[in-house]
């Protein structure tokens, strides 16, 4: 490829998701993770979304940073197709593209000025911590939603039977951060229903203990059976300040 162009990030996502592990594969299918884009540099500017508040949901553009790194390959394995079959990367929603550019549809809860910060506060993301945006275009339901499209080996959401049970020291630390983080028990169903381990695992139990982070807390969960999660035990990351003397 000769020709290049350069982009503005002109956002930053601020997300419950610290990892990549465990994020859901596609917007819409997590609604209770919360999240916010505050935009940056010359983009942080009330003016730039003037109007956007109209809208119930917006595209968001976005760069693979966790990923990017890694470049890309012209084949890859969706884990839809269970991880073993290899498909061109343009004909999925890979994140190892020759432009990493990924694409998400999320819930535009409502727009605030904080001093002079603007923040979108947004929901039902599948983005990364720290995930630089590009663009932000409102969802347009008679142009975005076609009827009878084909969804090639992809057509619904994956479907989930999974139930997610609590240790009783899982719930009490639930208990304790309900008023710091009112919506991390549904968060942890939410995403543990979607089985969030590697494709060939799907539908088997597994003696492996799991571990993933959400907001500031570490969580560690096992399949103890092939339709019963046990979430083991819920810490609270302390995050250490050295003292200046
Ligand atoms: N909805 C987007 C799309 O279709 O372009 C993303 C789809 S991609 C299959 C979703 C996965 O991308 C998530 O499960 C997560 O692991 C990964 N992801 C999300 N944000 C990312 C980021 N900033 N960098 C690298 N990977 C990311």
């Amino acid at each position: 490829m000769t020709d290049s162009v350069s982009l503005n990030v002109i956002g930053t996502i601020d997300s419950p998701y610290k990892e990549k592990f465990a994020i859901p594969r596609q917007p819409g299918i997590v609604t209770a993770a919360q999240g916010q884009l505050r935009l940056t540099g010359l983009a942080n500017n009330a003016e730039l979304v003037r109007g956007l508040e109209q809208f119930s949901h917006i595209w968001l553009l976005f760069i693979f940073h966790g990923t990017q790194a890694q470049g890309w390959k012209p084949l890859v394995r969706p884990p839809r197709l269970g991880g073993n079959k290899k498909l061109g990367v343009l004909a999925t929603r890979s994140t190892f593209r020759p432009n990493p550019i990924g694409m998400s549809v999320v819930k535009l809860d409502r727009i605030e000025q904080q001093s002079s910060q603007v923040i979108l506060h947004i929901s039902e993301l599948d983005l990364l911590d720290g995930t630089p945006i590009v663009d932000i275009k409102p969802y347009v339901p008679y142009a975005d939603i076609i009827e009878n499209a084909h969804g090639g080996y992809a057509q619904e959401q994956p479907s989930s039977n999974i139930d997610v049970i609590f240790s009783n020291a899982a719930h009490l630390t639930l208990t304790d951060n309900i008023g710091h983080c009112p919506t991390l028990q549904s968060l942890i169903e939410q995403v543990l229903s979607q089985d969030p381990r590697p494709a060939y695992k799907k539908n088997s139990k597994d003696d492996r203990i799991y571990g993933m982070t959400l907001y500031d807390f570490n969580i560690n969960w096992q399949m103890t059976a092939i339709a019963t999660l046990n979430v083991i035990a819920i810490e609270k990351i302390v995050s250490i300040t050295k003292s200046i003397e």
